[in-house]
């Protein structure tokens, strides 16, 4: 084990590094890091925040519950997990929850939609309509031409959300691939959308591994974790 210096340390480099790469190879005005902190300790975010840091991906509902609980409020969460319908309102329950990025199909967002508004909030919740880029069969996100129904449906039917963007994370064989052909149809895809709509959609795309060449593609929104925070053990 680290000591807490040696952990201060540590993050502080790799946020402080991916923090320059991020603004070296941007290619849109700005783009967000979202710094992934599954399964990692509070202390760890702590270290994080206490560097500025604001924006954190979280991938188990009760897990991003408890320290959403432990942690600064002015922390803005992102939950980038599976969501299954049954866990919508502890999602919702978190009141500084900023966006969910895997949103899939209208009737979850409809759950979503009612759970938020139950809650009370005064500010509507953000939302990414994860795609399935890859068309792999276990993956979440819905495929690409259901896309732009997805994002009509939640547009017109869930008052309390707000779709600010297209999701993915992609297949691990795209990610050798320049350029990653994820990549390539989560933009076209926005590009669609956006012509016919008329409104501007963010791309969350990139990880540790490809977070650059995503933003050489233009994604707006990257989710980097374990180059921040070193490498996770598997959950069970
Ligand atoms: C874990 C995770 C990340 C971060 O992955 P790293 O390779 O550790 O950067 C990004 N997005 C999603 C959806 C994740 O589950």
């Amino acid at each position: 084990m680290a000591s807490p210096e040696q952990r201060q340390t540590e993050i502080a480099q790799g946020l402080t590094h991916i923090r320059e790469l991020v603004e070296a190879k941007r290619t849109t005005p700005t783009a967000r890091l979202v710094a992934v902190s599954k399964l990692k300790p509070s202390s760890d975010l702590q270290i994080a925040y206490d560097l500025g840091q604001r924006h954190f991906g979280e991938n188990y509902v009760q897990e991003l519950a408890d320290k959403a609980q432990e942690l600064a409020t002015d922390i803005k969460w992102h939950f980038i997990g599976r969501l299954q319908s049954n866990k919508c309102k502890m999602l919702a329950a978190i009141p500084n929850l900023w966006a969910v990025e895997t949103i899939d199909d209208a009737a979850k967002a409809r759950k979503l939609d009612a759970a938020w508004a139950s809650a009370g909030r005064d500010r509507p919740l953000n939302i990414y309509v994860q795609v399935n880029t890859s068309e792999e069969p276990n993956k979440g996100g819905a495929e690409i031409d259901d896309v732009p129904g997805v994002v009509e449906a939640i547009r017109e039917q869930c008052k309390n959300l707000r779709v600010i963007g297209l999701m993915t994370i992609g297949s691990i064989e795209g990610s050798d691939q320049i350029p990653n052909p994820d990549f390539v149809r989560l933009v076209k895809l926005r590009d669609a959308i956006q012509s016919q709509t008329g409104q501007e959609l963010e791309l969350s795309m990139g990880m540790s591994g490809d977070f650059e060449h995503a933003l050489e593609l233009g994604a707006t929104n990257v989710r980097v974790g374990s180059s921040i925070f070193g490498s996770r053990k598997m959950k069970n």
